[in-house]
């Protein structure tokens, strides 16, 4: 398959993390996608997707409690 982002690269499996914003929150969740060997774009299942979904909902209802890697601060 070829990328759809730069019409060039191809494309091949590859674990890559996946960010979801959740407010103020961002959450790295690491899946399966097909990533783009040139521009890197992502692309994910509707399995995959689905997954995200269920992980984000999991993480606004509080079932899901990850561990914290960072913070995120605001300059202003
Ligand atoms: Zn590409």
């Amino acid at each position: 398959m070829q990328c759809a982002i730069c019409k060039r690269g191809d494309v091949k499996p590859a674990a890559v993390e996946a960010e979801l914003k959740v407010g103020g929150d961002h959450l790295l969740v690491l899946v399966d996608a097909e990533v783009c060997v040139e521009c890197g774009e992502a692309y994910y299942s509707t399995k995959t997707m689905r997954y995200l979904e269920h992980v984000r909902e999991a993480f606004e209802q509080k079932v899901l409690t990850p561990t914290s890697i960072g913070q995120v601060y605001q300059v202003s």
